[in-house]
């Protein structure tokens, strides 16, 4: 029952290879199996499926004045508090750099809005506790698209939530946008 089995170390590798070390979350190598899967899913269901794009507010300058170790402990703490208000069925990815993806099976526009501007908030009140130089406040921006509502490509759709991303960066940054600006 304890003895490794080739399946098990097949499973073990690759669980270290869709990881990212300093967070604990996926990695960018995981999301083209998992939401393919995630897609299946909801063609078979016929519901919803909500993905949406999360980067810190200018990290580079809390990095540069604080050191990259704070940077660090700060993709940590953003990491603790997303999973926190995640769900089960939810998929948490870190992109690269200071860029999180999350995958809401089952939510639609407007709950997606709802859910991810409850973790922008709660985000924007829990500063991060820095020994030396006291709360430092941290905001995150959100651009997210839902499918089938805004497309059901789903390469296409994380360029879409990338695009609304960005709006929201243009737009005084520390923001939700949905998908739905695009529509006409
Ligand atoms: P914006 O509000 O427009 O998103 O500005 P920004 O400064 O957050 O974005 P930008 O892309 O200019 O900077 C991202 C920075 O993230 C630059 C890079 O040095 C830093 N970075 C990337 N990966 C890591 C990491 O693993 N650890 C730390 N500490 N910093 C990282
Ligand atoms: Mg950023
Ligand atoms: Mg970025």
């Amino acid at each position: 029952k304890h003895i490794k089995t080739a399946e098990d170390l097949k499973e073990q590798l690759h669980e270290q290879a869709v990881r990212d070390e300093l967070t604990g979350l996926y990695n960018r190598r995981f999301w083209a199996e998992s939401i393919e899967r995630e897609c299946a899913r909801v063609q078979r269901r016929n519901c919803e499926l909500s993905i949406a794009m999360i980067d810190i507010d200018h990290f580079k300058l809390l990095n540069d004045t604080y050191g990259h170790k704070l940077g660090d402990a700060v993709l940590k703490h953003i990491t603790k508090l997303i999973s926190k208000h995640s769900r089960q069925s939810d998929i948490f990815f870190r992109f690269g750099g200071e860029e999180f993806v999350l995958v809401m099976p089952e939510i639609g526009n407007e709950s997606a809005m709802e859910r991810l501007e409850e973790m922008r908030l709660m985000i924007q009140n829990t500063p991060y506790e820095h020994a030396e130089h006291g709360l430092l406040s941290i905001t995150i921006s959100i651009g997210y698209a839902v499918i089938p509502r805004h497309g059901s490509d789903h390469e296409k759709i994380l360029e879409t939530a990338d695009q609304a991303m960005y709006y929201a960066k243009e737009h005084g940054r520390n923001k939700t946008v949905s998908a739905d600006i695009f529509m006409p």
